[in-house]
């Protein structure tokens, strides 16, 4: 399977993400921890990238579309992956797409957690205060939703064109929503 996961900040992609990638034995990437584990580690792209994670903003599309065209060519991912915050943008899109054709396979299923703004706001604030995360103070928290609104919800409807997108509630348990995303991807299967 090889899946995108889609949905404002704060909508659990990550924890949706790590448990299906645990039932489905595929690897779970994505490009939020990548940034965090370089800014973490002081490399090059960490020290570019948290310039703009601080911020709000998106990290530059030629910076990341490398980064996922280098985690892309790894064996592990020969057979299936999970997307988690990528592609955020139209040019991510256009890239992601030939790194794809290149293997000669394509995306199944893009699946979009729907939720309610200000729960994610609230999720945002207490994340913050949990895991001391910047870029997830209450200001910055509303640019990037707006940035999120702006640049990436708009691919959702070009995923939808395609007939690979599955809109799936993110509200309530964590496992209502797993076992929501698990119906909605084996009802399109
Ligand atoms: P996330 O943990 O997915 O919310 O990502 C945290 C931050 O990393 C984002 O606010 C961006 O600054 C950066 N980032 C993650 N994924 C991307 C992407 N696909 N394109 C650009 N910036 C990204």
């Amino acid at each position: 399977m090889r899946l995108i996961m889609m949905g404002p900040p704060g909508a659990g992609k990550g924890t949706q993400a790590d448990i299906m990638c645990e039932d489905m034995s595929i690897p779970h990437i994505s490009t939020g921890d990548i940034f965090r584990a370089n800014v973490t580690q002081g490399t090059a792209l960490g020290i570019e990238a948290k310039r703009y994670m601080d911020a709000g903003e998106y990290v530059p599309d030629g910076v990341t579309n490398a980064m996922v065209r280098d985690r892309l060519a790894q064996p592990d991912c020969s057979t299936g992956f999970l997307l988690d915050g990528y592609p955020r943008t139209i040019e991510q899109v256009g890239e992601l797409d030939s790194m794809l054709a290149a293997q000669g396979a394509g995306i199944d299923a893009v699946v979009e957690l729907i939720v309610d703004i200000d729960e994610v706001v609230q999720r945002l604030v207490k994340r913050a205060v949990d895991q001391g995360r910047a870029d997830d103070a209450e200001k910055v928290i509303r640019h990037r939703l707006e940035v999120f609104a702006e640049q990436t919800a708009p691919l959702t409807s070009l995923y939808a064109s395609r007939g690979l997108l599955t809109q799936v509630s993110g509200m309530g348990d964590v496992d209502d929503v797993t076992a929501r995303i698990h119906a909605a991807l084996n009802s399109n299967a």
